[in-house]
């Protein structure tokens, strides 16, 4: 099984892989079963707009009811919109969202939810696989079966989040904003969001379509050009992409520029340091110095954990963190939710240029500039290349990979989690030390595992 990598089933985002080959009917069953058998109270579950989807997220009830729990099915919306339904429900136990996030369209997934709202940790999802590998999940008998209930909770987590942005504010100012949810789950709530905000939404891949007729669902900067066009055209305020399952928002500028997902972050940690006085930003190793840079300046302190969000959230409730995020356009308000929100995002963006009364580029100019660079070697074995990263690198922050710091830069070496690949990264406010430091990993990789 290719899914995580290294024959495990969960990698870092839950279960991922081809539909109907990786991914099966057969295999989302036995998921429903066993987090039935965990968590053992009614579940939610929910749904990407991917046209394996309802197939999947049929199978998850299937397996839930058949383990003997009830199962509340709220239909297709994005991941947060379950995740907060079932932390604003205290007789919901937890629940399964059927989405491959990000992915081109013939991957699925299916991920777990904590009754909080938040991902399953790591050891979570190790408990998981252990009793899916195992088969030791429960099967009731006939009279013990699971029912199914039909919900809606869209309106309640649209509410959700105007009730936690100064809307007055926000609609007094009549943005102009043009939406593109690249036909994914977003459509279903984040043009209506964008409505009661007061703002002008122009919409465009704003049709559920699990084919992804228009981009590929990932919202970086070369798939999001048709939207940078339209915000010049429309002479919109703002141009917002989500991902497939919109827990991720990136930003176009009022002049059509995509604004790098680091930097956005960066803004939004500064504006919630600013507003609470200080306080712990979380993000993982691999993002910019931009954002430490900022949250320093204001006043607060940048905590590091290791990639992926479920460890980040993590953090974050332990440090009691005012708030945290990734630099893929994933961030994480605790205010409302433990998990990345890109219809959250994109309230508070609207909240910070209405509070600033600027626009997003002035905003932008005021964060520190670095080049970031990134290249990936292909590495089959990863304990060898951690035991030379620890070798050759003695003193760097083994916290994921090795992270070397030098006085005009950083280096970064970890294995990814779901490739037979070393990704390395390195950044500096020169290009040319960017380079540097950027072979320099390159060769080092190189170097250990021809050893
Ligand atoms: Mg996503």
């Amino acid at each position: 099984m290719r899914i995580g990598g290294a024959g495990k089933l969960f990698g870092t985002d839950g279960v991922r892989g081809i539909a109907n080959d990786e991914i099966t009917v057969e295999m989302a069953t036995n998921l429903g079963r066993v987090i039935a058998t965990l968590r053992d109270g009614t579940l939610a579950v929910g749904m990407d707009a991917r046209l394996s989807s309802p197939m999947l997220k049929s199978a998850v009830i299937a397996g839930i009811t058949s383990a003997g729990c009830d199962v509340v099915d709220l239909g297709l919306l994005p991941t947060p919109a379950l995740q907060y339904y079932v932390k604003c429900n205290k007789d919901i136990a937890g629940g399964v969202v059927v989405t491959a996030s990000h992915n081109p369209r013939e991957y699925n997934g299916i991920k777990f939810i904590q009754s909080d709202g938040r991902e399953f940790t790591r050891s979570m999802d190790e408990e998981s696989e252990r009793m899916y590998m195992s088969k030791s999940y429960r099967i009731v008998s006939w009279d013990k079966v699971g029912k199914v209930y039909r919900e809606d909770c869209r309106r309640m987590y649209i509410q959700g989040i105007l009730d936690k942005v100064n809307l007055d504010l926000i609609s007094e100012k009549k943005f102009k904003v043009v939406l593109d949810c690249g036909n994914g789950a977003g459509c279903v709530t984040s043009p209506e969001l964008l409505r009661k905000l007061g703002c002008r939404c122009v919409s465009i891949n704003a049709h559920p379509d699990g084919t992804f007729p228009c981009r590929n669902p990932e919202p970086v900067k070369e798939n999001v050009e048709f939207l940078m066009k339209c915000v010049k055209n429309v002479g919109a305020d703002l141009g917002v992409a989500h991902d497939g399952d919109a827990d991720r928002a990136t930003f176009v500028d009022e002049r059509g520029e995509f604004v790098g997902e680091d930097v956005m972050l960066a803004l939004m940690a500064k504006y919630y340091v600013e507003k609470n006085g200080g306080g712990i930003v979380v993000t993982p190793v691999s993002s910019s110095k931009c954002v430490e840079d900022v949250v320093r300046e204001a006043g607060g302190e940048v905590v590091y954990t290791a990639v992926g969000s479920p460890v980040v959230a993590e953090t974050m409730l332990k440090l009691k963190a005012v708030f945290g995020g990734e630099g893929n356009g994933g961030l994480v308000f605790p205010e409302h939710l433990l998990a990345r929100d890109g219809a959250m995002s994109i309230a508070k963006v609207l909240e910070l240029l209405a509070e600033e009364g600027k626009k997003l580029s002035e905003l932008v100019a005021d964060i520190p500039k670095y080049v970031t660079l990134k290249a990936k070697v292909l590495c089959r074995d990863k304990i060898k290349l951690l035991e030379g990263l620890k070798q050759t690198f003695p003193d760097a922050d083994f916290t994921d990979g090795a992270k070397v710091e030098y006085e005009d830069g950083w280096i970064l070496i970890r294995p990814s989690g779901t490739e037979p690949i070393a990704r390395i990264m390195a950044e500096s406010k020169s290009e040319k030390r960017a380079k540097e430091l950027l072979e320099m990993g390159m060769e080092v990789v190189k170097k250990i595992l021809s050893e």
